[in-house]
């Protein structure tokens, strides 16, 4: 669709759409994400298209690191195309990419986090520069695709989408298949550590080999291998193709976020911004959506973090571990959860040996099976507070008469007397940080 003056009904709709969130916000009703766009996609069903064209856009989708690496792109183009239009808050379907484009000025760039079911369609109607491919990798069980299926979906969208460029993760053997359909893509290499749905081969079905490491390649039989890397991260590097490194002084912490970067850096080359400039800017992001922030929490301190799914929290599982401080996890199980948590049982949760636990959320008894079949000795409190409250209390205990109490002189003890470390599924997470405070630490 060309870009140019909107039509009366799309203006209308334009209008509607801020109208309605403003409301909203004042309301307090949510921070005005999607009631808007709901009501502008009624009064104008083209409104997303026509408030796209004619802008840079990206779409980041995946299964896991879309909100954090959609944040990070934005902020990495800014210094060469200016502020874009972005769906922060992770509102990542329609409605939401509405309400981020109506609230941008007309021309600004657009990066946009995608739902992995939406992405085949919005590829086609939007026809974005660019599309960045996480990950894929089971998730809530009960309602979305199995992961071959969206692979599949998102290789037809790109195989007829020629102007798409996509920056993809090449160590994940889904994401390849997805986009070796494409033109021209830009491969990655962002590692690859849960590799329990991508064993299978989606070319010939036999059995993929996967190489010592998680970046050490994979192959197949009958041919189908990683591809040859544009850009990949190594450490703290990003290495370009040409072996020039880059040094990215990340502030948010993780394996998973350092491939987010490097993914975000690749993304924000491909739309235009230069490599050294985005890798800077994006060295400056320390929190995205309230994530891996110290919040307070009934006057105790924890480190909040959210994992929706077992890549998910085996990434998270790796951070916290090892460790001295106390750990929440905390299992919902509502509509935005998943109703099935019987992934439970494939979360590495044994690592929480010898950690002082506590189960929380409404499902805390079915992660206290979980906990026990681990041998993981834990506590269960089902209210989230209470449980951060309990953690923060024995890690008191166990700093001052614990078997490092007598060795260590009284400061080294902060290990156990810093923040908890809470992890929890999304209603977990945006429970909790609901009833917290921010306290800038
Ligand atoms: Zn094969």
């Amino acid at each position: 669709m060309s870009a140019g003056p909107l039509p009366v009904r799309t203006r209308a709709a334009v209008a509607a759409t801020r109208a309605v969130n403003g409301l909203s916000r004042r309301a307090r009703a949510g921070h005005g994400t999607v009631a808007g766009g709901r009501v502008g996609l009624a009064l104008d069903p083209l409104l997303l298209e026509r408030l796209a064209a004619g802008r840079l856009t990206a779409l980041v989708s995946g299964t896991n690191g879309k909100t954090t690496t959609t944040r990070l792109l934005a902020v990495a183009i800014e210094g060469a195309l200016g502020p874009a239009a972005i769906n922060a808050t992770g509102s990542n379907m329609p409605a939401g990419h509405v309400t981020a484009l109506a609230a941008a000025p007309q021309g600004a760039p657009a990066v946009l986090e995608v739902d992995e079911g939406y992405l085949p369609r919005l590829v086609a109607s939007l026809g974005p520069e660019v599309v960045v491919l996480l990950n894929l990798s089971r998730d809530q069980l009960d309602r979305t695709s199995e992961v071959r299926m969206v692979a599949s979906k998102w290789r037809r969208a790109l195989s007829a989408s020629p102007a798409t460029v996509p920056v993809a993760n090449a160590d994940d053997p889904l994401v390849a298949w997805a986009a070796s359909g494409a033109a021209n893509p830009v491969w990655v290499g962002a590692g690859l550590s849960w590799r329990e749905d991508a064993v299978g081969c989606p070319s010939c079905e036999g059995r993929i080999s996967f190489a010592a490491g998680e970046d050490g390649g994979w192959a197949c039989a009958c041919g189908f291998s990683r591809p040859p890397l544009d850009v990949r991260i190594d450490g703290d590097d990003v290495v370009l193709a040409d072996g020039r490194r880059l040094r990215v002084a990340l502030a948010l912490p993780g394996r998973f976020n350092r491939a987010n970067a490097v993914m975000a850096a690749a993304a924000a080359v491909a739309m235009g911004a230069g490599c050294e400039d985005a890798v800077r800017r994006i060295g400056e992001v320390d929190e995205v959506a309230g994530r891996f922030a110290v919040v307070g929490v009934a006057g105790c301190a924890a480190r909040v973090m959210l994992a929706k799914n077992p890549a998910g929290w085996r990434e998270l599982l790796d951070l916290v571990c090892p460790g001295e401080r106390p750990v929440v996890v905390g299992i919902n199980a509502r509509v935005a959860d998943g109703r099935d948590p019987s992934w439970l049982w494939d979360v590495p949760f044994e690592r929480l040996r010898g950690r002082t636990v506590v189960a929380t959320g409404e499902r805390c008894r079915d992660l206290a099976v979980r906990l026990h079949y681990a041998e993981v000795p834990h506590r269960t409190v089902r209210d989230e507070v209470a449980a951060v409250r309990a953690a923060w209390m024995a890690g008191r205990a166990t700093a001052a008469t614990g078997p490092g109490a007598r060795r260590a002189p009284p400061h080294a003890a902060a290990t156990a007397e810093g923040p908890v470390d809470f992890i929890g599924n999304y209603t977990a997470f945006t429970d909790l940080m609901a009833r917290a405070t921010r306290t800038g630490a």
